[in-house]
């Protein structure tokens, strides 16, 4: 039996963070009430015209260079006709021929997977299947959101490869800031192209392409159910059809919706009421010139400046919010592993508790900040930390030193009080005092035990054994 290799690509459509639609003043706002969110130009009505949203294309420039394309200076619109219910123009604005960017990569692994190009294009409505009439109606409100669609070459070939290429792209836009990324709620959605091969060939295979799939786990299943299916065909002696097929992952199989449609079936052609875009060299670079650290970056630095591992870089360099919340609150408290190790532990175990994404997040560095101060320092123990920071979390208290206070949390280090813990702990115990000066050491852990107890953890260890001794003496 031969060997066989897999062959992936990827679409992806990423919905760009502007505060309006790409062609029209309509917000893009999430989740308003059906067709509010709308106008004569994204419904396509006869004679509106569309008009260039500026922040989108330097959104989607400003991805383009952080995955290190090519900018066209002068890219051009494409109408791909089609009809469904969701495009009421019959035709979406796109881009074939002369793409905004080309020819970038993404580092996986330490090789690079090749961008064939990004280009921009609107999204189309959503249908929205109603069960009380058993009708499908559609909202609109979705209809012309900017998106950009990045095309990888065929260079995966794993489904840790293929996750990690998302991963990756999905890192780089999130610390742009030019989208939100939410694969669950749709802004950032994965086709997956698969073909199979036998190990050694350099041809392609004939490919099929799975759509929307909306988790990386989904991602990783997808490639690696394809890939099975696939050789199974081959090995029957069968051929693959190349088709548009869906994943459902909880079959944990694919299956075929249609067959494939070629880019001469779109009729694309210029679209007429969009001049060509005429970027600067200038305003490229000075694009260039503004793109915040990166996530390759980040990588280098955290574990040669701050000492963090591989493994927790990784994870904070996926998420905006994470790098942003982890840096500053390491430069306020000067403690970098310990803020680390925060985000790490707690933190992301009561996102994922709450069942909340990392962009959720509203902890406040200063506050992060000051638990670990006070930890560290000797005025909070662990317990005290992580209830404070639980609090916190929850949005429960925005002053940590407050918190602290009101539930008596902070460590005691006051030698009258101890002193006074430690003397109603011999006096409980008349025998105690004789039997340690007889020698036996046990019974000093054991009073050591008591006065902790009696101070509810929070009693200054150094100090409590000082003064004990002292009581005993
Ligand atoms: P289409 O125009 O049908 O969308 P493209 O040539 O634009 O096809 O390719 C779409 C995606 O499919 C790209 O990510 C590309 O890398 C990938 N792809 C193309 N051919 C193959 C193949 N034989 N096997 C796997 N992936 C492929
Ligand atoms: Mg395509
Ligand atoms: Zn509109």
């Amino acid at each position: 039996m031969p060997q066989y290799e897999t062959v992936v690509g990827l679409e992806i459509h990423v919905e760009l963070a502007t505060a309006t639609k790409v062609f029209c003043g309509c917000t893009t706002a999430f989740g308003g009430e059906q067709n509010t969110h709308v106008c004569p130009v994204c419904m396509g009505l006869p004679g509106a015209l569309p008009v260039l949203n500026r922040q989108a294309v330097e959104y989607a420039v400003r991805a383009g260079l952080a995955l290190n394309c090519n900018i066209t200076r002068n890219a051009v619109f494409d109408r791909k006709h089609y009809f469904y219910p969701d495009l009421p123009k019959a035709f979406q604005i796109s881009q074939l021929y002369l793409p905004l960017c080309t020819d970038g990569w993404v580092e996986v692994f330490g090789k690079r997977v090749r961008i064939r190009e990004i280009h921009m294009e609107e999204d189309a409505g959503k249908l929205v299947h109603d069960p009380w009439t058993d009708s499908t109606l559609v909202d609109f409100n979705r209809c012309g959101v900017p998106l950009i669609e990045i095309v990888t070459q065929p260079d995966m070939r794993t489904p840790e490869e293929t996750v990690e290429t998302v991963r990756q792209i999905r890192a780089a836009l999130s610390m742009l800031g030019v989208s939100d990324c939410k694969m669950q709620e749709g802004s950032l959605r994965v086709d997956v192209n698969l073909s199979v091969r036998p190990m050694g060939s350099t041809a392609l295979g004939t490919r099929t392409e799975m759509k929307n799939i909306n988790s990386l786990k989904s991602i990783g299943r997808a490639v690696a159910g394809e890939t099975a299916r696939q050789i199974e065909q081959i090995e029957l002696g069968r051929p693959i059809i190349q088709q548009t097929r869906r994943w459902d992952d909880n079959k944990n199989a694919s299956m075929a919706m249609r067959s494939k449609e070629d880019a001469h079936d779109y009729r694309y052609f210029p679209e007429p009421d969009l001049a060509p875009l005429s970027l600067s060299d200038e305003w490229i670079e000075s694009r260039r010139a503004a793109l915040p650290e990166l996530p390759e970056q980040k990588r280098v630095r955290y574990p040669a400046e701050f000492g963090l591992s591989a493994y927790d870089t990784d994870i904070l360099v996926s998420e905006k919010t994470l790098c942003e919340l982890f840096e500053r609150t390491a430069a306020i408290c000067g403690k970098p592993k310990d803020a680390a190790n925060w985000i790490m532990g707690e933190i992301l175990a009561a996102l994922k508790e709450r069942g909340e994404s990392p962009d959720q997040l509203t902890l406040a560095p200063e506050a992060l900040a000051r638990i670990i101060t006070l930890q560290s320092g000797g005025e909070i123990n662990r317990n005290a930390a992580r209830q404070t920071l639980t609090a916190a979390l929850a949005g429960e208290t925005s002053d940590v030193d407050e918190y602290i206070k009101a539930n008596q949390l902070a460590m005691v280090g006051d030698a009258s009080a101890l002193m006074e813990i430690v003397k109603q702990v011999i006096n409980a115990d008349p025998d105690s005092d004789a039997a340690y000066r007889s020698g036996k050491e046990k019974v000093f852990g054991f009073l050591m035990g008591q006065a902790m107890r009696a101070l509810k953890g929070k009693g200054d260890p150094g100090r409590l054994k000082e003064l004990l001794k002292q009581g005993l003496g």
